[in-house]
């Protein structure tokens, strides 16, 4: 229930005396920072302000959605390349398996050391593996967490859209 006689600014949240005579659907500035408002009576909220000019609400929601765009497909991208990475660990495993399984080389001095080699050569390599699979799963979370964000915030913007259409 909004106090009688006063709106709140949809802008600066500062409070904006609408006196009696305004009627339903009349213009009202804010004093503080001059953003327009429609003023909106209703029995079941009293005296409200909506924006009379939805047109930078709808520029604002037009950048946002640009916005959404651009780092669903970040997101798209950084699942892709880990995809990739995890190919790369395939083709190792398979490349081991080739090696001791298929070629049955006999047990060896040299073998052994080559085996050691490759087991600390994979090591390395798979540490690193991690170490960017690790650095694109926090890309993915920022991009995420971003997303939220832009869409909680597009959510809010058609809302007051809406809300300053229906009056
Ligand atoms: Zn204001």
């Amino acid at each position: 229930m909004g106090d009688p006689g006063k709106g709140r600014c949809v802008h600066c949240r500062a409070d904006v005396a609408v006196p009696d005579a305004y009627q339903h659907g009349d213009h009202v500035k804010c004093g503080q920072c001059g953003t327009r408002h429609k003023v909106a009576r209703s029995e079941r909220e009293g005296v409200r302000l909506v924006l009379a000019d939805v047109a930078p609400l709808r520029e604002a929601l037009t950048a946002n959605q640009l916005m959404i765009g651009r780092l669903e497909d970040e997101l798209r991208g950084a699942r892709h390349s880990i995809g990739l990475g995890a190919n790369g660990l395939g083709i190792g495993v398979l490349y081991l398996i080739w090696q001791v399984a298929l070629k049955e080389m006999p047990m060896s001095a040299d073998l052994m050391w080559r085996g050691v080699m490759v087991g600390v050569a994979s090591g390395i390599g798979l540490e690193l593996l991690n170490y960017v699979a690790l650095a694109k799963r926090k890309a993915m979370r920022r991009i995420s967490h971003d997303l939220d964000d832009a869409r909680a915030e597009a959510r809010a913007l058609q809302l007051k859209i809406r809300d300053a259409s229906r009056v």
